[in-house]
């Protein structure tokens, strides 16, 4: 038995998955003539509340795409500094639209309307670029799968309004922080401007991403997406994967926040480890003890069939999705619990 949790990504469509993939209605997506792209687009609009939405090859596109469609090359937008936006989507804010990302200094990926009103303050000078567009994280990846206080994201958009700023939502695992803190998409719709989606991470669809927004913003974003190479024809058998997951694996996200919960539980009681970062969702960082090497407990546990990743600095991580069953958990404690290093 292989357990991979490397990510939440890792997972495979189920079979009933496959069966709606197999039999959707499809046609040519470039056109706006896919049937089953342009349910998922219209369901999604309206469990965020929004005017429109548009489908993603990738979550990295919805993102550079909201990016672009806020910015002009020149202009610099705000993000704490673990965001993916800039961290990992190869620089792509830079390179797609020219802008450069100020960083603010957050806890666990996020940060305060204090901090960002300190990070907007002199904009006004001449040699400071044009600020654009303030972008969010939740959960926080690099964070530890970390929730935002709703509060703290209502100040922020005061902040943003009082500057001028555009406000994005990187809602790569939304779905994780919804079902943990009882909010809704409506909440978070009526708060940001675009918000972008993964289909394929905890909902476990193969591939996909949505952004959602405005009318307006939503037509550019297809401009947007053209240029940047990410029409896709008779895509609806992707976007039917997509309508499923929304439509049967969101509650069940609280299943693999509950076996997050029991692995912290067993890692926390273990001699070895030093710490682990409190968890929230579904993703589980920690640090072996300082005389011991976290590329050696990696490796042990590959050669038991479990695969986990360091994110660097000494940091471990496991992220539980839709395939890592009860009988993966039994296994992964006990083998916690054994291992020698
Ligand atoms: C995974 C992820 C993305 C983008 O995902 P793709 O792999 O490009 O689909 C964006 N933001 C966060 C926080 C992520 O975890």
């Amino acid at each position: 038995m292989e357990i991979n949790l490397i990510s939440d990504t890792v997972t495979k469509p189920t079979k009933e998955m496959l069966e709606v993939m197999m039999t959707a209605e499809v046609g040519d997506d470039v056109f706006n003539d896919d049937p089953t792209v342009n349910k998922l687009q219209q369901k999604v609009a309206n469990m965020f509340g929004m005017e429109a939405a548009l489908f993603f090859p990738s979550g990295t596109m919805a993102n550079q795409t909201a990016i672009k469609l806020h910015t002009q090359p020149g202009d610099r937008i705000f993000c704490d500094k673990w965001a993916h936006v800039y961290n990992y989507e190869g620089g792509g804010a830079a390179f797609n639209s020219g802008v450069t990302c100020k960083l603010i200094d957050g806890e666990r990926g996020m940060f305060t309307a204090n901090n960002l009103k300190e990070a907007v303050a002199g904009r006004a000078d001449i040699h400071v670029p044009y600020s654009r567009l303030v972008c969010i994280e939740n959960t926080t990846n690099k964070g530890g799968g970390a929730c935002w206080n709703f509060d703290e994201l209502i100040r922020i958009k005061e902040v943003c309004q009082k500057n001028n700023l555009q406000y994005h939502l990187d809602g790569a695992r939304l779905f994780n922080a919804l079902v943990e803190k009882s909010e809704t998409p409506e909440q978070y719709g009526e708060l940001f401007d675009t918000i972008s989606i993964c289909l394929s991470k905890g909902l476990g669809a193969p591939v996909g991403s949505v952004l959602v927004g405005s009318k307006k913003h939503i037509e550019k974003a297809f401009r947007i997406r053209k240029l940047f190479g990410g029409a896709m024809r008779q895509v609806g058998i992707l976007a039917a994967a997509g309508i499923y997951a929304l439509d049967n694996h969101v509650d069940r996200l609280k299943e693999d926040h509950r076996k997050a919960r029991m692995i912290e539980d067993v890692l926390s009681s273990l001699p070895y480890i030093k710490k682990v970062e409190p968890v929230e969702t579904n993703i589980i960082i920690f640090y072996v003890s300082d005389d011991l090497d976290s590329s050696v407990f990696i490796k042990k546990m590959i050669d038991k069939g479990i695969f986990l990743t360091s994110m660097g600095e000494g940091k471990i991580r496991i992220v539980i999705h839709l395939d890592f069953t009860g009988e993966m958990l039994d296994k992964l404690l006990a083998e916690l619990k054994k291992i020698k290093l």
